[in-house]
């Protein structure tokens, strides 16, 4: 960076934009699963998938969409008819298995469940919500408020009355010692517990997979143990799919149905790599859900012309190729490979993971506390080797995160792994 680029970043945006490394990167340019910083270093992108790019960088069939509607029509999406972003919303709202849908589009994850926020309180005319501890919804005043992860909720002050209900995290804490059943239970009674000292809840909200927590692995029939007993008073369940949705968990097209039962959620929430690079989110509402606000509303960028073109390109792209299907097969392969990596690393706690949306949890050897020196290590080496992964967790920052493209292959995954394999060894 030779005219201080870091310099000026520290001097003109906010401190509290956490940079990865010790010497930030400038990335400039993608291709597939790979990435480019501004010295000409290319390295493999393990987390980027998660973040921005859903298939692939630089994708040639959104690229060409993207373009070519650039040089056509960029206008309001909410005052006038739009082709792309009805095509677009009949194509979610038919994968969402969500009856009656109706999608609303916004620019960002945090949006989107401002907006779920929005109607859910209207609807069930209570601004009392729960939410499950470790959980990260977004940074806007609403989403802030219901984000449990204390690392990234920057204010207590919120418009809400939330209620932070056991779910998320697994690795320690008084439920860390119960099987899955147990822990369901466990789960299930805080819940009842608190839901008979409160006013009634509009909602909860949760993350089937809390992925700035750490890719935490919650037993599946987890969320449908909760619908039951929300079902019964009548609070809807809102599931944040920004992370787990579009086939990233392998099994499973949304976080939501590894557990089954109870049918889909009465909302649920999408962002980041569906645009391939272009800011989506959006809402799912069963209509009488979505229908209830008796004001209009409308969003400037919310739906425009090119970002539904790449969302359109990019969707397809994902269901002509089955990366649902890549995403079960080489995430399988790749977990694998790192439980027997890790294996020999007293440093890993646990390799968890379903699909590509795979953690690797930290803790100082031989104990149940977190190591976030120790992951910020591996991240600094694994960067040294040419491999890109992202870092989380609860409180403490002491989770791997690693989220590729889904179009990752079996030689890209092998030689990411051989290089985290290296980077675990050599920090421990
Ligand atoms: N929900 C979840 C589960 C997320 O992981 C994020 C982003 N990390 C958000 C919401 C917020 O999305 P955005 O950054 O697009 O506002």
């Amino acid at each position: 960076m030779t005219d201080d680029l870091l310099g000026r970043h520290r001097s003109v945006l906010p401190d509290w934009l956490a940079l990865y490394y010790e010497e930030p990167l400038e990335i400039t340019h993608g291709e597939g699963r790979h990435v480019w910083d501004s010295h000409g270093n290319r390295y493999l992108d393990f987390f980027g998938g998660i973040l921005t790019t859903m298939t692939a960088h630089a994708l040639p069939e959104v690229t060409k969409a993207v373009s070519e509607q650039a040089g056509r029509i960029v206008h309001s999406s909410t005052l006038y008819l739009n082709r792309q972003m009805v095509e677009l919303a009949e194509r979610i709202a038919q994968l969402s298995d969500i009856p009656d849908a109706r999608v609303f589009f916004t620019t960002s994850g945090t949006e989107a469940n401002d907006t779920a926020l929005l109607l859910a309180t209207a609807y069930r005319r209570s601004n009392t919500v729960l939410a499950m501890r470790n959980s990260y919804h977004g940074r806007s005043f609403s989403s802030v408020g219901i984000t449990g992860n204390r690392g990234w909720s920057p204010t207590s002050l919120s418009p809400l009355q939330t209620l932070y209900v056991h779910g998320g995290v697994r690795t320690r804490g008084p439920f860390a010692e119960l099987d899955d059943y147990d822990f369901v239970a466990a789960c299930v009674d805080d819940l009842k517990d608190i839901l008979g000292h409160t006013r009634p809840p509009a909602a909860l909200i949760a993350e089937p997979i809390q992925g700035v927590g750490g890719f935490t692995s919650p037993p599946d029939g987890l969320y449908a143990a909760f619908r039951e007993v929300l079902h019964e008073r009548d609070i809807l369940w809102i599931s944040d799919e920004v992370q787990t949705g579009w086939g990233r968990t392998g099994e499973h097209f949304w976080g939501w149905q590894a557990h089954g039962r109870g049918g889909p959620p009465d909302m649920l929430t999408f962002a980041k790599g569906i645009g391939n690079g272009m800011s989506i989110g959006g809402v799912v509402a069963r209509a009488e859900i979505m229908n209830c606000l008796d004001a209009n509303s409308i969003s400037t960028f919310g739906g425009t012309q090119i970002t539904m073109a790449a969302g359109l390109a990019n969707l397809n792209y994902l269901l002509e190729h089955d990366l649902q299907g890549n995403a079960r097969r080489v995430g399988g392969m790749l977990v694998e490979r790192l439980r027997a990596a890790a294996a020999g690393v007293p440093a890993v706690r646990e390799v968890r993971g379903r699909g590509l949306m795979i953690g690797i949890e930290l803790t100082k050897p031989g104990t149940d506390e977190a190591d976030p020196a120790a992951a910020s290590a591996v991240l600094e080496a694994a960067r040294e080797g040419g491999l890109l992964i992202g870092k989380g967790g609860g409180h403490d920052t002491s989770a791997l995160r690693i989220a590729p493209p889904l179009s990752l292959n079996v030689a890209e995954a092998e030689e990411g792994a051989a290089i985290l394999e290296r980077a675990l060894r050599s920090t421990s």
